[in-house]
């Protein structure tokens, strides 16, 4: 194998229709693939060919990271959920009768966490909503291009899998772009605007600087950064070095950065095996020539990364390539979360094992940090305050900026995964930031049990 040839591989794909037809899954029992097909008929499943041969150890199944990082896995869904779906497949079931049963158990999945259908559409000073875009934290918004609403390949434990099995429809504005200007322009707040999906990478350069481009325009001048949010150094390095449009791409970021503008690619690298081929150091190597920086973040996965020594050594090989340790994430609440999460006591322990082993270049890492309704909440530690073992949290972000940095304390629980799960230390009712919600919200937010509220 060459590395020109492996290097200038066309894009290719791979989604639920071809599992039968993959030479790589020739070598599984047809019942294997029958559940492949059963589980990817609810959570998404796509594929490509680098990420088949060049990221997959073949002979490390089923427990190789990257296999399930990508390949749906039966254990994914409950016991019951999955018998459902088996079944379904192996007798042949019409395609209707396999989406409308897929359908019901997407629902039970959460597939809207932390309430952010109905709690963060933007409007315009007219009234106009921007449904293609999030402004949560004062100086950043999130825009979600309508034409970066996939990826080069789909992570199992993707908390935006919703939209991917088209539980949400497009709802995007056909005036997006000039939209999200007036927005930022109407928001002087507004430094920083962070480009998601979906994968905006999935566009073409002509695309990407169409919704970039009109941003860099001298009447706003308030925003100094803009982030691009990125599986594809990871997935399809090949973005930045052998793609036709390759070179486009990085004269738009020299474009940004010309303007005076911190460019940012957010880059999703789940395991250091991603950062390990030739291609996909290259691609960082072009992606900082042009100026931009790469910063990285994941969540911590069971199955995939969750020991300290997999950190360590991501963290240490992003910060030889001239990358920037950003954020470590706790799995979300939603999808499979039972298959991927790993208890909070944990999390914090591999984080602490992992930030011990790296020099204070790559500390510049936050976490683990849960992306959870009031905002970014860092678990820093534990500690015992008098006698009562407990957590130490703050705020990274937090819808009232206020909130941000301030500690605050739960029971210890080594059980506990997410925020809903955590009770306040020292017998308190609520957390501080609990005070300004109704109770109809709190309770919509999980922030509280039935039995802990106020009858209404
Ligand atoms: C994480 C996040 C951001 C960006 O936060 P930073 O701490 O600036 O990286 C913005 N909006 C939302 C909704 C987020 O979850």
């Amino acid at each position: 194998m060459t590395e020109t040839r492996t290097e200038a591989r066309p894009y290719r794909a791979y989604t639920r229709r071809d599992i039968d037809r993959l030479p790589a899954l020739s070598g599984l029992a047809q019942s294997q693939r029958d559940a492949m097909k059963a589980v990817s008929a609810v959570l998404p499943f796509r594929v490509n060919q680098y990420v088949l041969d060049e990221l997959i150890d073949w002979r490390a199944l089923p427990d190789d990271p990257i296999y399930q990082l990508t390949f749906p896995q039966p254990e994914m869904l409950k016991p019951a959920d999955f018998q459902r779906m088996f079944t379904l497949v192996k007798r042949g079931a019409p395609d209707a009768e396999i989406k409308a049963a897929a359908k019901a158990i997407q629902h039970q999945l959460n597939p809207h966490p932390a309430g952010q259908q109905e709690l963060n559409v933007p409007r315009l000073d007219d009234g106009t909503p921007l449904p293609g875009a999030q402004h949560k934290y004062r100086e950043t918004v999130l825009f979600f291009p309508s034409q970066g609403q996939t990826c080069h390949a789909y992570c199992t434990y993707c908390f935006r899998w919703a939209q991917f099995v088209g539980l949400d429809g497009l709802k995007f504005a056909s005036r997006e772009v000039e939209h999200l200007r007036r927005y930022v322009q109407d928001h002087p707040g507004v430094r920083n605007v962070l480009f998601t999906g979906g994968d905006p990478m999935i566009m073409k350069a002509q695309s990407l600087r169409a919704y970039i481009e009109p941003l860099l325009s001298p009447e706003l001048g308030q925003v100094r950064e803009i982030r691009i949010g990125t599986k594809s150094p990871g997935y399809w390095p090949q973005r930045f070095v052998t793609d036709s449009d390759a070179d486009d791409v990085l004269r738009l970021f020299e474009d940004v950065v010309k303007s005076g503008r911190h460019l940012a690619l957010m880059a999703h690298y789940s395991h250091p095996r991603e950062l390990s081929t030739p291609i996909a150091q290259r691609a960082v190597e072009r992606i900082r020539a042009t100026g931009a920086v790469v910063r990285t973040q994941a969540p911590l996965i069971r199955h995939v990364n969750d020991d300290a020594d997999t950190w360590a050594s991501m963290w240490n090989a992003q910060v030889a390539l001239g990358a920037v340790p950003y954020y470590m994430f706790v799995e979300r609440d939603t999808g499979p979360q039972h298959y991927f999460e790993v208890p909070l006591a944990r999390a914090l322990a591999i984080f602490n094992g992992a930030f011990r082993q790296v020099s204070g270049l790559g500390r510049t890492v936050r976490g683990p940090s849960m992306s959870a309704t009031p905002g970014k909440v860092l678990v820093d530690g534990t500690a015992t305050v008098r006698g009562e073992q407990v957590f130490v949290l703050k705020f990274l972000q937090a819808r009232d900026p206020s909130w941000v940095g301030r500690p605050f304390f739960a029971r210890f629980d080594p059980e506990a995964t997410w925020l809903s799960d955590l009770r306040p230390a020292f017998g308190e009712r609520e957390f501080f930031f609990e005070s300004g919600l109704d109770a109809p919200r709190r309770r919509r937010l999980a922030l509280l049990s039935e039995a802990d509220l106020p009858a209404e």
